[in-house]
């Protein structure tokens, strides 16, 4: 048995196999070795930084930091591995540390694929990567006044999406005569492409740049037919190249990604690879899914347990993170006999694609209807004699009807066996519970609701009670008659006393209103357990940015009261200034780091306007000038 397991990487791949080999050994000692700041955060549902500047563990991250210790998992972050020693088994770190292993596994991931265009390192010109990619694309919209994505692809649809959201206009410029070709057929891209025009962005096909224009900031691209597009930011993103820079240190196998075989072993002994930065038969899977696959096999492999299971490639499966447009594309879309149900007029487009009688692709646009049960039947190659009866059917058939190994939750790898199992032996009964402990519809969301219905199910059609937060069995009224009969006064106390002694990000704030309520403002303040929102006393909005309410009790203000008001919201560039329903002023668009500032310069206390209280009082001014007026 290996004594100290050390994982390279600490993104979706190194953090599932930490997991994975957690749960089956106790004893094994874990390294993992993140070169980012961050803890091992989900890089799937990054797009969320390019819409809301919040911090990366907050809003993405898979585990909090209590859990690296409860795991007793080591963690080192912002440490960057340089070089493999397979004979000496030891990794050396940028910083000059060297670490011992017994067994080694490489999920170093991948990078975007920068392509040589002269222009490429102006200001202004980014890829679409990482946190920091997306805070430099999203400052970058507030300010710039034409964007272009070079790229049609999944990331480029959602990066130029983003985009918008900052109102900034966006065209997005394909090489290829389609969007999204390597997952879309001519016919559903036909429908994708006025999709995404009708959202307000303009697509160019078949484009070939060449370079992009500019002294120091990015001011345009050429493309190769000498034609030009204007445009202050830039974002590329047309591919991966994955991370094999350390692997080749070792003189460990590698074509595009690392080499590895069913087990995920590399041609080193001792050392397995997986995830992005794996090349597995031929193939570099740029996708989630596979990962949790790779995850098991890896463990075991590592593990050394006796006939470990072998991992045999997967179905590559996308679904497009675009709010407005529902498209799923699975496995192949150009298959030998396909069946296609297409309602024009609602752009309704499904399509299955079978090879051999056998279920081999599936595309899903407008009605996503039954992609669970397509996918577990091209997954498993199930036969199919009808394909048009067939995708009809499968629109057709409830959760019930879904096999036990059908994938529930793509982004998280979880089944609905599990879902079941965390129902009926584990003896969970809320939706949250399940979602919290299986950690299905955490990700991307979009499996909640079925989620939701597998779990009614199986609990028989009961749900159970809702809980103040899924971490913990309690509900809001067990609690609150705790925290009333022992007086507690702060969240760490009811925490200590009701709980693990940690809460997770949801139940801090939600504790805080508690406590505050009950101790009838006579509470014990703490910092950390307050929402952000509370922490910076401003509501945050959609695009980031927070709105200040300052106080004004019926609306009564004073000129002075107002003028500061205005020089403020002038002063700090509020992009609205609006009367609330609840007779106060609202001053909209204000950057996090002004807030201090404009508070300061404003001279009033806070509204409270995100705190979950009664604000909506009318009043009239009252006896001193109302001629009706009873106070
Ligand atoms: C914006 C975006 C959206 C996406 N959306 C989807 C989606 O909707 N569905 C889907 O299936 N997939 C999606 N993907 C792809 C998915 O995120 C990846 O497949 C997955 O995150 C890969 O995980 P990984 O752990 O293999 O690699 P990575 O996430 O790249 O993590 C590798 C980690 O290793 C670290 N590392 C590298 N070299 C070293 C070293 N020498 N020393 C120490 N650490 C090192 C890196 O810094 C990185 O943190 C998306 C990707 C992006 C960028």
């Amino acid at each position: 048995m290996p004594a100290r397991i050390v994982i390279v990487g600490g993104g979706i791949a190194g953090q599932t196999l930490c997991e994975t080999l957690r749960e089956r050994d106790e004893d094994v000692e874990i390294t993992l070795v993140c070169a980012e700041e961050h803890l091992p955060y989900d890089r799937v549902n990054l797009s969320e930084l390019l819409v809301c500047d919040e911090p990366v563990e907050e809003r993405l991250g898979l585990r909090p930091e209590e859990w690296y210790d409860d795991q007793d998992v080591t963690v080192l972050r912002g440490r960057r591995v340089e070089r493999v020693d397979v004979h000496a088994r030891s990794i050396g770190l940028a910083d000059g540390e060297t670490l011992e292993y017994d067994r080694l596994a490489l999920a170093t991931g991948s990078n975007a694929l920068v392509p040589p265009f002269p222009g490429m390192d102006l200001e202004g010109v980014h890829v679409y990567r990482t946190p920091g990619d997306c805070d430099a694309i999203r400052e970058g919209a507030r300010t710039a006044s034409k964007a272009a994505v070079i790229g049609g692809g999944l990331l480029g649809l959602e990066a130029a999406r983003g985009i918008q959201a900052q109102e900034c206009p966006v065209t997005v410029v394909h090489l290829m005569d389609r969007l999204m070709e390597r997952q879309l057929d001519a016919d559903s891209a036909a429908l994708l492409l006025p999709a995404m025009c009708e959202l307000g962005m303009e697509v160019e096909l078949e484009r070939e740049t060449e370079c992009f224009l500019g002294e120091e900031r990015v001011e345009g691209v050429r493309f190769k037919d000498s034609s030009t597009l204007e445009a202050d930011l830039v974002v590329v993103s047309i591919g991966i190249r994955p991370e094999v820079s350390i692997a080749e240190t070792a003189d460990i196998d590698c074509n595009r990604g690392i080499l590895v075989d069913d087990r995920m072993r590399t041609s080193e002994d001792g050392v397995v690879a997986l995830g992005e930065c794996s090349e597995h038969r031929g193939t570099v899977y740029g996708l989630v899914a596979p990962i949790y696959e790779q995850a098991r096999v890896a463990a075991d492999t590592l593990l050394e347990v006796e006939e470990g299971s072998e991992y045999h490639g997967s179905i590559p499966w996308a679904r497009l993170k675009v709010a407005e447009v529902d498209l799923v594309s699975i496995g192949t879309v150009n298959g030998e006999r396909s069946a296609v149900s297409h309602d024009q007029s609602g752009r309704a487009y499904r399509k299955l694609v079978t090879q051999d009688g056998r279920a081999a692709g599936a595309i899903f646009m407008g009605d996503t209807r039954g992609t669970e049960a397509v996918l577990e039947a091209i997954r498993t190659m199930g036969e199919v004699a009808d394909p048009l009866e067939w995708l009809t059917e499968a629109a057709a058939a409830g959760p019930e009807d879904l096999p036990d190994e059908a994938q529930v939750c793509d982004c998280n790898g979880v089944c609905k066996s599990q879902i079941t199992a965390a129902v009926v032996d584990e003896g969970m009964s809320s939706a949250q519970e399940v979602m919290k402990v299986t950690r299905a519809g955490t990700a991307c969301g979009s499996c909640k609701p079925l989620v939701k219905e597998l779990v009614s199910i199986a609990g028989g059609g009961d749900e159970g009670p809702a809980y103040l937060c899924a971490c913990r069995k309690q509900t809001r009224e067990w609690l609150a008659n705790n925290i009333r009969e022992q007086g507690y006064q702060a969240v760490s106390e009811v925490s200590d006393a009701c709980g693990t002694g940690r809460e997770c990000g949801l139940c801090k704030p939600a504790l805080a209103y508690l406590v505050q309520e009950l101790a009838d403002n006579h509470h014990r303040e703490e910092h950390h357990a307050r929402h952000i929102n509370e922490r910076v006393h401003g509501n945050i909005q959609n695009d980031g940015t927070f709105s200040v309410v300052p106080r004004m009790h019926g609306g009564v203000t004073t000129p002075d009261q107002l003028r500061r008001i205005a020089d403020a919201a002038e002063r700090y560039e509020a992009r609205l200034v609006k009367v609330t329903g609840g007779q106060r002023i609202d001053i909209l668009g204000i950057k996090k780091q002004d807030l201090p500032h404009i508070w300061r310069d404003i001279g009033m206390p806070s509204g409270h306007a995100y705190g979950r209280g009664i604000r909506q009082v009318k009043s009239c001014v009252g006896t001193d000038f109302c001629r009706f007026g009873i106070g």
